[in-house]
C-alpha cells in the first residue's frame, strides 16, 4: 500500500468554491507523489460559529432568527455546491443538501418551542457545519478527478459523552478506522471525512449520538486518524505559512519557525496559539508521526515541520502565544495556606465545576490562579467563599514564550521584563515547564506587549531555525473562526 498522509483543511481553506478547487488540486499532487491522502475538512469559514448562533437563538425561542441565519447558510452551501460538481451530480447533491436543512430547521423550530439548548442538541446542531462540508467536498473532488469517497467521521471517531468537548476514545477509534477508512484507502482512493466530529459510545449502530471534540477540533480529528492508521505524516494546512513566531495578526512581520519541537508546538498550542489544537500534539507524539503546518493559499511554501527532536536555535525563544479573556481568582485566608489539605479543598471546587486552571501561584495567605472566563465563575466563587475571602477580576490575558533553549539560560527572565517594563505584569510563572516563560497582563496592554517582546527577541534570527527570506506573511490575509 502506498504511505498514507492525513490531510487537514481548515474553515478557510473550504470557504468558498475558489478554495476548495485549490483543496483538491492540492491533494492531488499528494497523489502525484504516489502518497494516499485521507483529507479531513472543517466547515466552511464562520459556520461553526453561524449554527452555534443559530442554536441559541433557537433555545432563547427566537425561531425567526434562528431560521434567517440558516438560510442564508443554505444558500451559501448550494451555490459553493452547484459551482463544484459536474451538471448531472447538481441535482442528487443539492436535493441531499436541502434536505440536510430541512433536518436542521425541524431541530431548531422543536429548540424554539422547548426553550432549552441542551449540550447534546447543541452538538447535533453545530456538527453540521462538518457534515455539510465533507460530503460536498468529497463529490467536489470526484468532480476534480480524484477516485474520492465520503466517510462519515461519527462512525470511527468514538467518543465519551461529554457533548461540546468529547474525550476521544482511541482504542475503539484505531478499530473503526480500520473498519471504515482503511479499506478505501488500500484501495487508493481518497477519503474525506469531517473534522470536530464524533459519535459517544452509548450510540446505537443504527442511531448515533453525535458529539463535538471542541472549537478548533478538527486538528485533533486530523491527529486522531494519523495516530489510528500510522500515518507517514499529518498535515495542517491552515491560512498562515505555518507556526510563526508570534500571531501575525498581532505582529504581520512575524518569521516562519521552519521546525519545532513537539513539545514546544503542545506548549504554544495549549498557550493559545490558535494556530494549532493542543490535542493534536499527543497522538502524533505517542506513534512519532511528524506533523506539518501548510499554507493552502501558498503550498509551495514549505511550512512548519513538528518533530520529536527539533535542532539546536541560538534565540532562546521560538514563538510566543496568547491566551486572552482570562479571569485571575485570588482566594486569601489567613492562617489557611500552610494547613493540611487546604490546596486540595481548592482545587476540588474547580474539579468539581469542570473548570481548567491555568496558572497558580500561592503566598502565606493567598492562592492565585488564573482560568478561562466563563459563566460558571460565580458559582465556582460562591463555593470558593465557603472556604475563603474570593475575589475576581476578568479581561486578563496570558504571554507565553516558548522556547527549547531557555532551559539553563541565565539572565532570559531580566531580558524579558526589561521589554516590557511599560507594562503590568500580574503574575508569572517559570519552571513549570523548562521551555516556558509565561505572565499575566491586563488583556488590553497584551497586543503592544508581545508586540515590544517580539522586537527585543526576534530582531536577530537564527537563519537555520526561522524563514528570513520570505516576506511575511499579510495578516490582512488572515479570516478568523470557521
Ligand atoms: P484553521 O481554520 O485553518 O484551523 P485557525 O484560524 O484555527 O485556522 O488558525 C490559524 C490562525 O492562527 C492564523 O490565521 C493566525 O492568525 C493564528 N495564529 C495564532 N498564533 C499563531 C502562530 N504562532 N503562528 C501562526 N498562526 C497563529
Ligand atoms: N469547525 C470547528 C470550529 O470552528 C472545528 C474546526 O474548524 O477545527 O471550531
Ligand atoms: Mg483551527
Amino acid at each position: 500500500m502506498n504511505k498514507l498522509v492525513v490531510m487537514k483543511f481548515g474553515g478557510t481553506s473550504v470557504e468558498d468554491a475558489t478554495a476548495i478547487r485549490r483543496t483538491a488540486s492540492i491533494v492531488k499532487g499528494r497523489h502525484d507523489k504516489g502518497l494516499t491522502p485521507i483529507v479531513v475538512v472543517s466547515a466552511m469559514a464562520k459556520v461553526t460559529d453561524q449554527l452555534l448562533a443559530a442554536a441559541a437563538a433557537a433555545g432563547r425561542g427566537d425561531r425567526a432568527g434562528a431560521l434567517a441565519i440558516t438560510a442564508r447558510m443554505r444558500c451559501r452551501h448550494v451555490e459553493t455546491a452547484t459551482a463544484l460538481v459536474s451538471a448531472e451530480a447538481i441535482p442528487a447533491l443539492t436535493q441531499w443538501l436541502e434536505s440536510e436543512f430541512c433536518f436542521l430547521d425541524e431541530i431548531l423550530r422543536g429548540l424554539s418551542a422547548v426553550g432549552e439548548l441542551t449540550p447534546r442538541i447543541s452538538d447535533m446542531v453545530v456538527s453540521m457545519g462538518e457534515r455539510l462540508s465533507s460530503r460536498m467536498i468529497a463529490d467536489a473532488f470526484s468532480h476534480a478527478g480524484l477516485d474520492s469517497v465520503h466517510v462519515d467521521s461519527r462512525a470511527s471517531i468514538v467518543t465519551d459523552a461529554q457533548h461540546g468537548k468529547a474525550v476521544p476514545q482511541d482504542a475503539l477509534i484505531e478499530q473503526r478506522l480500520k473498519e471504515h477508512v482503511l479499506p478505501h484507502a488500500s484501495a487508493g482512493r481518497t477519503v474525506v471525512m469531517g473534522g470536530f466530529i464524533g459519535s459517544s459510545m452509548d450510540s446505537a449502530p443504527d442511531k448515533l449520538i453525535t458529539t463535538t471534540l471542541g472549537r478548533g477540533g478538527s486538528d485533533f480529528t486530523a491527529a486522531l486518524v494519523g495516530g489510528g492508521i500510522d500515518a507517514a505524516a499529518i498535515e495542517i494546512w491552515t491560512d498562515v505559512n505555518g507556526i510563526m513566531t508570534t500571531d501575525p495578526r498581532i505582529v504581520p512581520e512575524a518569521l516562519r519557525v521552519k521546525t519545532i519541537s513537539f513539545e514546544e508546538a503542545a506548549e504554544l498550542a495549549y498557550f493559545g496559539a490558535k494556530v494549532l489544537h493542543p490535542a493534536t500534539i499527543l497522538p502524533a507524539v505517542k506513534k512519532n508521526i511528524p506533523v506539518f503546518v501548510l499554507n493552502s493559499r501558498n503550498p509551495e511554501n514549505e511550512g512548519t515541520r513538528i518533530i520529536s527532536l527539533a535542532p539546536h536555535c541560538r534565540s532562546p525563544f521560538k514563538s510566543i502565544a496568547l491566551k486572552r479573556r482570562l479571569t485571575i481568582i485570588d482566594v486569601v485566608a489567613s492562617r489557611m495556606l500552610m494547613s493540611h489539605g487546604y490546596l486540595r479543598a481548592i482545587f476540588e471546587v474547580f474539579d468539581r465545576h469542570k473548570c481548567a486552571v491555568d496558572m497558580v501561584s500561592t503566598s502565606e495567605v493567598s492562592v492565585s490562579l488564573t482560568v478561562d472566563s466563563n459563566e460558571k465563575l460565580p458559582e465556582i466563587a460562591a463555593d470558593l467563599s465557603k472556604l475563603a475571602d474570593v475575589k475576581y477580576e476578568g479581561r486578563k490575558a496570558l504571554i507565553c514564550m516558548v522556547g527549547e533553549n531557555i532551559r539553563g539560560q541565565n539572565g532570559i527572565a531580566a531580558r524579558v521584563f526589561d521589554a516590557i517594563r511599560h507594562v503590568n505584569v500580574r503574575m508569572i510563572s517559570q519552571g513549570a515547564s523548562e521551555i516556558n516563560m509565561s505572565f499575566m497582563v491586563e488583556e488590553d496592554e497584551a497586543e503592544e506587549a508581545i508586540r515590544s517582546l517580539h522586537a527585543a527577541f526576534f530582531n536577530d534570527p537564527d537563519p537555520d531555525i526561522f524563514d528570513i527570506e520570505t516576506a511575511p506573511a499579510t495578516a490582512a490575509s488572515a479570516k478568523g473562526a470557521n
